[in-house]
């Protein structure tokens, strides 16, 4: 997974073997059995019978993929498939699936960040209004109750960054809205952690990733350059602790690869980001009360869930696992390796049953662990577990890395 290509003819060059291999680990293929939603069954579609004036059951094939990159790391001609499906629904009507108009509206909010705004006010009001146990509070993803105000980013700071521990800070839509509990507790790390002081500036905007992933190259070539712009004002390290936000914000030097104006920019925008997990495993602790001083004896037992955008590439695994086991949780590991939880970007509204699906094979495995907490660093992943773990009882904890971590501060 990884390369951003919009133009048709590239795509088109291909050479499967057909040997199945991609078949065995995709989540879709994995709850429907059916051969045409796989990697194998898309590229002999997508090469026999063009985008334009394809039928609702061409679309719907092509909308039936999380974007995930299982396929492409199982294929030995290392064929990557998501280039052709973004490419393929750059030509589709609209996003479609079960309901494709929810799926057009949040790709547009997730990209005008006036809206996104509007519609976190709203759901704040949602959420006071609804009871804890509403159908309609689980498929938005809402909290119990309302516990921590939006992460509004205001003015950037006017002070003069210090080179040595400050770090700008892109928190991406849904720590910035629906989870802003995930910005409160990076920047607590950060102080806390790090002694360092959090830049965050006020004209950054959705990654992209909706965008792209729905085929909207011109909307997702236009946040790059938003966010670009955005965090050019000093060249501090990008912090962000959002996986799916991480990997798009890194193939920004692809997006803008033939901008004459913008491809170098991109590259160092690209070459300053940090991710979260990474960033924390791998510094020293400056205060005695972090929660990574080794001070901490909490052997509570965790459940990482890697997050697709990090395990397939960048191929992060390690840094998230060494930076529980250094805040002293006990790690436990499903046997049969990671899963896709079924979020997949808009995935999961466009094709609400099959992400429903992908969600309980993986809670269903997770029962075996019996764990006290699990946790992932993608956002939209944690929406994602939150939602399903919410239905079975006991319920189990589900928190983004950061919280976790930032809660040992506490004890
Ligand atoms: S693993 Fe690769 S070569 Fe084999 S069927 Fe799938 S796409 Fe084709
Ligand atoms: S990207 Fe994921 S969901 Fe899509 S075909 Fe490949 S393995 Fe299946």
């Amino acid at each position: 997974m990884g390369r951003l290509i919009f133009l048709s003819e590239e795509a088109n060059v291909t050479h499967c073997a057909k040997c199945g291999a991609c078949t065995a680990v995709c989540p879709v293929y994995r709850v429907t059995g059916r051969e045409s939603l796989t990697a194998r069954g898309k590229i002999h579609l997508l090469e026999r019978l063009p985008t334009a004036n394809c039928s609702a059951r061409y679309a719907d094939i092509i909308s039936k993929c999380l974007l995930c990159g299982a396929c492409q790391a199982a294929c030995s001609r290392g064929i990557d498939l998501i280039p052709r499906i973004v490419a393929a629904r750059r030509d589709l009507p609209l996003l479609v699936g079960d309901h494709p108009l929810l799926g057009r509206l949040v790709e547009k909010t997730l990209s005008t960040p006036v809206l996104l705004a509007a519609v976190a006010d709203l759901g704040a009001t949602i959420q006071r209004l609804l009871p804890n146990n509403s159908g309609l509070r689980l498929r938005l993803g809402l909290p119990p109750e309302s516990r921590i105000p939006a992460a509004k980013i205001t003015a950037e700071s006017q002070q003069a960054p210090s080179p040595q521990n400050d770090v700008a800070y892109f928190s991406g839509c849904l720590a910035r809205y629906p989870q802003p509990e995930i910005s409160h507790a990076t920047q607590l790390l950060l102080t806390q952690h790090l002694g360092s002081k959090p830049h965050i500036p006020a004209g950054q905007v959705c990654c992209g990733q909706a965008a792209y992933s729905g085929g909207k190259q011109d909307d997702a070539i236009q946040l790059a350059k938003l966010n670009i712009s955005a965090f050019a004002n000093n060249d501090l390290p990008i912090l962000t602790s959002c996986a799916s936000c991480y990997h798009h914000l890194s193939l920004y030097p692809e997006l803008l690869q033939d901008d004459k104006e913008w491809a170098e920019r991109a590259r160092i925008f690209a070459d300053r980001l940090r991710e979260f997990s990474t960033f924390f495993a791998d510094l020293t602790p400056k205060a005695a009360k972090s929660p990574l001083a080794g001070n901490k004896l909490d052997k509570k037992t965790v459940f990482y869930h890697d997050p697709c955008h990090l395990r397939f590439h960048p191929q992060i695994m390690e840094p998230p696992r060494r930076l529980l086991t250094k805040a002293g949780f006990l790690i436990h590991n499903l046997p049969q390796g990671p899963q896709c939880c079924g979020m997949g970007g808009l995935f999961h509204l466009a094709q609400p049953q099959l992400a429903e699906k992908i969600r309980n094979h993986l809670l269903t495995d997770l029962e075996q662990l019996s764990v006290d907490v699990i946790t992932t660093t993608c956002s939209g992943c944690l929406l994602q577990l939150r939602t399903g773990v919410r239905q079975k009882q006991p319920p189990t904890k589900v928190q983004h890395l950061a919280v976790l971590l930032a809660e040992q501060l506490k004890t």
